[in-house]
């Protein structure tokens, strides 16, 4: 038996509203695609791609144009509150009240969603993002990367089963965001379904267990990501060999070959039309002894380039 998916999102169509007669901009173009159950789901894209409109869409900020969108089963018209209940969301765009304390923000929130008092987590949630000692300071006094961990503590007032993060990370150091990390796998470990999108493909990479892409308002993929980095079809290998490169090495099945140093060649092939056997051999025959080959596996960078178009 599956489990349902966590979100369900079918045929999503938004066209922003134009200004002066003209034509506003269509930001997604009839995108498909379910979130699995348990996991931690990346929503890459360039800039501009829709993300943040497909997430607005999810919390309710955006309304759009047609289709439908299903959050842990409730449709989001149809079943608006249930759906709302089923999933935390942290904007994009960090904004707060600078003159309340986490601690009071984590209430109001509480106090939003009728929890009563004695059910709240507030100092739980506090600890768990790290913020219990600043408890009652006032949110502006606070760094970016602490504003960041108590929107995250917010989008958990209500215990969602889903927590969606846009662009967590995006300008944060490289500390706060290998402990912002953390802070997923713990809450992923607990069994929150968690969905981010990042511009980052380093931590779709190694923070997802699965993969949808989407550009110009449409989606391109959606895989494992382990599937999606092993669509890439080029490879990369380096050549050592015994004598200075005379000139460039030309052959047909090579997408491109640098000499990088006097006696080294970086090749990149395609790995549908070439080995890396062929590869070597046909350096040999342009007269070259090997003297040390390293290959560089593809990662996901070189397949959303791939398929993005994106440099
Ligand atoms: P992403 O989050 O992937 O960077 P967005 O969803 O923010 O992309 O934007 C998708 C497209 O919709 C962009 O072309 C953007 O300029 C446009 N857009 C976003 N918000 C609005 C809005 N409120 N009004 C009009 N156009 C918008
Ligand atoms: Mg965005």
């Amino acid at each position: 038996m599956t489990n349902p998916p966590a979100i369900r999102i079918d045929n999503v169509v938004k066209r922003y509203a134009g200004v002066k007669g003209e034509e506003g901009k269509l930001a997604l173009k009839g995108v498909s695609f379910d979130v699995p159950q348990g996991g931690i789901f990346g929503l890459l894209g360039p800039n501009g791609a829709g993300k943040s409109t497909l997430i607005n869409i999810l919390s309710g900020l955006v309304t759009k144009t047609s289709g439908s969108a299903e959050i842990w089963g409730f449709d989001i018209d149809e079943q608006r509150r249930n759906a709302k209940r089923s999933i935390g969301i942290v904007p994009q765009e960090i904004v707060f009240d600078p003159f309340f304390t986490p601690y009071e923000v984590l209430e109001n929130q509480g106090g939003f969603y009728g929890i009563p008092k004695a059910d709240r987590r507030s100092e739980e949630l506090l600890a768990a993002v790290h913020l219990s000692d600043k408890r009652d300071a006032y949110a502006r006094t606070l760094s970016g990367g602490m504003k960041r961990r108590l929107l995250i503590a917010k989008a958990m007032v209500h215990s969602p089963p889903i927590l969606v993060l846009d662009e967590p990370t995006a300008g944060v150091d490289v500390e706060l965001r290998t402990q912002l990390w953390e802070l997923v796998r713990k809450l992923n470990a607990d069994g929150v379904t968690v969905v981010l999108t990042t511009h980052y493909l380093e931590e779709a990479e190694e923070l997802c267990d699965e993969i949808a892409i989407i550009n110009h308002g449409e989606l391109i993929a959606h895989k494992p990501t382990r599937e999606l980095v092993g669509m890439a079809r080029e490879k990369i290998v380096r050549v050592s060999v015994d004598k200075d490169f005379a000139g460039p090495v030309v052959e047909e099945g090579f997408a491109k070959a640098e000499v990088v140093e006097p006696r080294t060649l970086e090749i990149t092939y395609n790995r549908d039309t070439m080995s890396a056997g062929q590869v070597l051999a046909k350096v040999q025959e342009h007269g070259y002894g090997i003297e040390d080959v390293t290959t560089r596996e593809p990662d996901l960078e070189d397949v959303f380039v791939q398929l993005t178009g994106a440099g």
